[in-house]
């Protein structure tokens, strides 16, 4: 039975393997159900640190956990969620459908990594699954002498800390990123909030390890003002669209013309902006323009008690917790007359992927893991493998209705709703926005059929609506993040009327995620639909590809019969998967660098935090030798604000460096067009200017320690000040691309002009 698709492809493993262990655990459960509970908690106990390794001993403790996951939790695992444990204590990832109870294997997963002794991270999609999860899962985790916790929003510094030292803890990649970048402004050592990172058992992998991978995770601190930036900014902001600068059709991007240049140099006082020194100046003033000629409130952002919040469209309205990368908020606030918010100044930042990374063990699943067995294993040399489904699954995938227009192809799917909810099936539409769901909803109101439309705003209040969109005739509009990770039961009614119909509108920039949307139909054997409704003009076709010509057949509603469309629109999107992949391997390349010069700064900062030889083997480096000022300060009583002072001009170096190292990234397209190799140039600047960095802060440290009086104690009885508040947040996706996105088009542009591939079939 336990025998099913196994795809021989790169990046999968065949499970099968794992199935007499499996087969060993329903023999030895059955044993444990004559005992009474305490008994079983004694038997639990007992095995405490098994050796997992030995598939015996691995048997015989699943068994164990499954019989007190039968009786704490009122679920006994199925064959497949134990092979789905199995397999991932031994190092795999899994695919397993939606509703297939991955939630279950979580618990047995990490109480069998933590009855060994690791330390275990089940990292969520959201803060509420987190804490959903924790609490869920705690009956198990108690009966094996395990402490669970979440750590989650709105936690202070205290909570997280003893949170962090339970044997299991839920929290999502992000809540972990940020606690590791706080842990490394700390200035004494106690105040540490992540311990080392060691096991992770990841849900939704892929959303983990490929969507979200490169998103950077911000550590902000209050700086002092650049004056300079806002003399800029008064400057663009009186600039003429056609006299100063031009905007290309799309809107997407703006560039300044000669007349613009001139005025910038005019007011600068500089002869030649483009020169090597300007660049800085240059970015800036290229920032204000994008912020003055592209960026409109009320679209990409919305002015709200004085302050600027984004507005982000995929995810929801207005996005928490995220700010555009740094010069362009300040931007936009100067461009809205607010307060420009302590400029921030970037303390520090990693990307999820790297947090991930961290972990010693790594092993997840998802409901899509296959789709992305090849990237994990090419990029984190992770095997997946497919766990068949407890029941066979009966969900219908029709093939694609593609249509001329969207106007059509959202006439069409309405009607199709309309069918659908008339006859009591409940249908869940998938959009690609917030604005693409509501302009819908109001499509079906026009045909007297009231939806839900879920917003991705508030995750608590959408898991309780998307937990009731299969209820009989239920209609429920919603992006793809909205109510991740919950579970549509059907209805009575429901299933009679052929289950939960997933209609997607447009197909996303991967088939993974289509993927992902179709997986809410159809769960644990219930019956269930899905098919998307596509057009021609959907971002994924216009985005990527230019078409020539034009479809053979068509019918009157518009939809699209000429076979080679369908062909068209899938490669469409295997060129954004490509474009995607790409993308994505730009920016670590441009983060690897950057990375090692970090680690040997954390080295350096963690050492001095801890070893309490290591500040006589910093300040050697400090003074020359013959100095006598090392000995000085290495005296019991000057200790602590030697090493304070050291560790102050460390971290006053590396900001310094992020902000040369962003300047050259925003910056490294004007410079190196036409010159050599753009990652080569910015890596040997990154480099250079590390060393530097190095000196610098031995200078500086030298510096203040000399001219320090005897009666200082404190940073700020030498005139050091540190940040006095300090944020984190995500970078939004810059609404006109990545850095590396930009940079792609200014290269693609001087490499081959600035059409997308045109396609033509004849
Ligand atoms: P997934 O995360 O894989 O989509 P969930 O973990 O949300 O699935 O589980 C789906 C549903 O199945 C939940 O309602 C859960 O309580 C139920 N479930 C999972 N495993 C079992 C089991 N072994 N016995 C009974 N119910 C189960």
């Amino acid at each position: 039975m336990l025998v099913r698709r196994f795809r021989q492809e790169p990046g999968t493993a065949d499970l099968r393997r794992f199935a007499p262990v499996v087969e060993a655990v329903l023999r030895e459960r059955a044993a444990f159900r004559a005992l009474d509970d305490e008994a079983l908690t004694g038997r639990a106990r007992r095995t405490a640190r098994p050796d997992l390794a030995d598939d015996g001993d691995l048997a015989g403790w699943l068994a164990v956990a499954s019989e007190v996951a039968r009786r704490r939790l009122g679920m006994e695992p199925f064959e497949v969620q134990l092979l789905a444990a199995v397999s991932m204590l031994r190092g795999r990832v899994v695919d397993m459908e939606t509703g297939e109870g991955k939630t279950l294997v979580g618990f047995l997963v990490a109480a069998g990594l933590a009855v060994t002794g690791r330390r275990v991270h089940v990292l969520s999609a959201n803060d509420y699954l987190a804490g959903r999860d924790a609490q869920a899962g705690s009956p198990l985790f108690t009966a094996f002498g395990l402490s669970c916790a979440a750590v989650v929003d709105g936690m202070d510094h205290a909570d997280r800390r003893a949170a962090y030292r339970s044997d299991v803890v839920y929290a999502t990649v992000h809540q972990v990123g940020f606690d590791l970048l706080r842990d490394r402004q700390r200035f004494e050592d106690a105040q540490r909030l992540v311990p080392d990172l060691d096991a992770a058992v990841i849900d939704e992998i892929d959303a983990v390890l490929l969507d979200d991978a490169m998103v950077p995770l911000v550590i902000a601190g209050d700086g002092e003002p650049r004056p300079e930036e806002a003399s800029l900014a008064a400057v663009v902001a009186a600039m003429t669209a056609g006299v100063d600068y031009e905007v290309d059709g799309e809107r997407r991007n703006v560039s300044f013309n000669e007349a613009g240049i001139a005025a910038l140099e005019e007011h600068l006082g500089v002869d030649d902006l483009y020169a090597e020194d300007h660049v800085g100046l240059l970015t800036a003033a290229h920032v204000a323009l994008h912020a003055h000629a592209l960026m409109e409130c009320d679209v990409h952002y919305i002015v709200a008690e004085g302050q600027v919040r984004l507005v982000n469209d995929a995810r929801g309205r207005v996005a928490d917790r995220q700010r555009w990368p740094d010069g362009l908020h300040a931007a936009i606030e100067r461009k809205e007359g607010l307060e420009v918010t302590a400029p921030a100044e970037v303390l520090d930042q990693m990307l999820v992927e790297t947090v991930a990374r961290g972990y010693r063990v790594i092993t997840g699943m998802s409901g899509t893991a296959l789709d992305a067995s090849e990237r994990l294993a090419e990029d984190l040399d992770l095997r997946t493998g497919a766990i068949p489904t407890n029941r066979p699954g009966i969900r219908v995938d029709e093939p694609d209705r593609l249509y001329l227009t969207a106007e059509r192809r959202d006439a069409a799917a309405a009607d199709r709703v309309r069918a659908a909810h008339a006859a009591g099936q409940p249908v869940l539409i998938g959009t690609a926005s917030v604005a693409d769901s509501e302009r819908f909803a109001v499509l079906l109101a026009d045909r007297g059929v009231e939806a839900v439309v879920l917003n991705a705003k508030n995750d608590a209040a959408e898991a309780g609506i998307i937990a009731r969109a299969g209820e009989h005739a239920a209609v429920t509009v919603s992006t793809q993040m909205a109510g991740r990770g919950v579970d549509i039961r059907l209805a009575p009614g429901a299933v009679a009327a052929g289950g939960l119909l997933v209609l997607g509108l447009g197909r996303y920039d991967s088939a993974r995620l289509d993927h992902q949307l179709r997986g809410r139909a159809g769960r644990q054997g219930d019956p269930g639909r899905s098919v998307y409704y596509t057009s021609l003009d959907d971002d994924v076709v216009t985005e990527h590809l230019v078409i020539n010509m034009d479809p053979r057949t068509v019918d009157a509603d518009g939809r699209v019969r000429d076979k080679r469309f369908r062909r068209i629109y899938e490669h469409a999107q295997r060129v954004a998967e490509g474009k995607l992949l790409q993308l994505h391997r730009t920016t670590r390349r441009y983060h690897t660098a950057t990375d090692q010069h970090r680690r040997l700064l954390l080295d350096t900062r963690e050492r001095l935090l801890t070893d309490p030889a290591a500040l006589e083997d910093h300040l050697a480096h400090v003074w020359t030798a013959g100095s006598d000022q090392p000995h000085r300060w290495t005296r019991p009583a000057r200790r602590r604000l030697a090493t304070e002072v050291a560790l102050y001009h460390l971290d006053r170096a590396w900001t310094r460096h992020l902000q040369v190292l962003a300047e050259v990234r925003e910056g490294i397209h004007l410079r190196v067009l036409g010159r050599q190799d753009p990652l080569e140039e910015f890596n040997l600047i990154a480099t250079d200017d590390f060393r530097a960095l190095a000196r610098a802060a031995a200078a500086a440290t030298r510096h203040t320690l000399d001219a320090a009086s005897e009666h200082a104690t404190t940073l700020a009885d030498l005139g050091l000040r540190r940040p006095s508040s300090t944020w984190t947040y995500m970078v939004a996706d810059n609404p006109f691309g990545s850095e590396a996105d930009r940079f792609f088009e200014y290269i693609g542009q001087a490499l081959r002009g600035s059409q997308p591939p045109a396609i033509s079939y004849t």
